[in-house]
């Protein structure tokens, strides 16, 4: 009796704080190379390393839109999953990123943005390789504009122009993929990871999944027109890092109650529902380049107020909470903000 107690009890116990599910977790890349951005590249070394881990933890690398789906309808969470993903149809994806995956047979999602391509913009793929991607098994290749443009309002455009100017953008992009590709993609991808939920609302209308660059897994409560990536150039991709993001899990709240990324002030404040069970005090928030963030807990309403105490500066910042899971591992949500009187990138 005391013998199977003692079996059970481990058991037991971790069951309170084990998550009982698993959420997809999409990297986003754009260069895999060393001469290249360093903010927007991932050396071929730490490619390697990062697949490696991969491999090393266990966990499927699957295609991007059939994993979103399923994440998003909560099917097949029993363990994790990770997906693929670039932006901006970079050279180095098909010279050094192709054979990497190939060999391990990883599926992955280029997102497109055709004008660059068109125009033969320096690093960038021709269409004859995107070709041959394109009908390489595992490859899917998804839409992020014509133009590369920001799509959220500039301070002072009228809606009619602005409403013009994205409808042109977003699907000048997806014809031209059609005409180059023959592609009918539901793919997105916004570039600078920039949204707001009345471009969420047109994306929605097309029936398109769209990708931001907020870090966090995709569970049952994320938004299908802001699905979480997280980003896995050299500053963010670090292997140590990188072990508890393939991790994550999804925090258990519906992403609809999180506010529009564009700030109304800056600082912005950031509410969230506390999910039952939890402990306020066990939540920790990140501001980009600040570190932690003062989390208050209003009992009467058991939710959780984050207002940092001084003006963030630069075009967009994220607030980043954690909250433990058990078994060294946590959730995961990260709330985007952009502050559109910066200057545009
Ligand atoms: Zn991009």
């Amino acid at each position: 009796m005391m013998r199977w107690l003692h079996r059970l009890l481990p058991y037991g116990l971790s069951l309170l704080v084990m998550p009982a599910h698993a959420d997809l977790v999409i990297l986003q890349y754009h260069h895999i190379a060393t001469d290249t951005p360093a903010s927007t590249s991932t050396t071929p070394a730490l490619f390697k390393e990062q697949l490696n881990l991969i491999a090393k933890l266990k966990i499927p690398v699957v295609p991007l839109e059939e994993a979103t789906r399923k994440a998003l309808k909560g099917e097949d969470n029993d363990k994790p999953y990770v997906a693929i993903t670039f932006d901006d149809a970079f050279e180095s994806i098909y010279t050094t990123a192709l054979p990497l995956l190939k060999q391990r047979g990883y599926p992955f999602t280029v997102f497109v943005n055709t004008d660059a391509v068109d125009h033969h913009h320096r690093h960038y793929m021709t269409w004859t390789q995107l070709q041959a991607l394109d009908s390489t098994q595992g490859v899917t290749i998804g839409g992020h504009t014509s133009d590369h443009a920001h799509l959220v309002p500039r301070p002072g455009e009228t809606a009619a122009h602005w409403k013009k100017r994205v409808v042109r953008s977003m699907d000048s992009g997806m014809s031209r993929l059609r005409e180059k590709l023959g592609s009918t993609t539901t793919l997105f991808a916004y570039p600078y990871g920039e949204y707001d939920k009345a471009l969420e609302a047109m994306i929605k209308q097309r029936g398109w999944l769209a990708y931001g660059q907020q870090s966090g897994p995709v569970g049952p409560g994320s938004d299908p027109q802001a699905i979480p990536r997280f980003p896995a150039a050299n500053s963010y991709g670090q292997i140590g890092p990188l072990r508890n993001k393939l991790l994550s899990l999804a925090f258990p709240i519906e992403a609809s109650l999180l506010p529009d990324p564009v700030i109304q002030r800056n600082p912005p404040s950031l509410q969230l529902p506390l999910p039952d069970h939890w402990k306020a005090d066990h939540l920790h928030c990140y501001g980009s380049l600040r570190g932690a963030l003062p989390v208050t807990f209003n009992a009467s309403t058991n939710t959780v107020e984050i207002t940092p105490s001084s003006a963030f500066s630069g075009r967009r910042f994220r607030y980043n909470c954690t909250y433990p899971a058990g078994d060294n591992r946590f959730f995961w949500l990260s709330q985007p903000w952009i502050n559109p009187e910066e200057k545009e990138d």
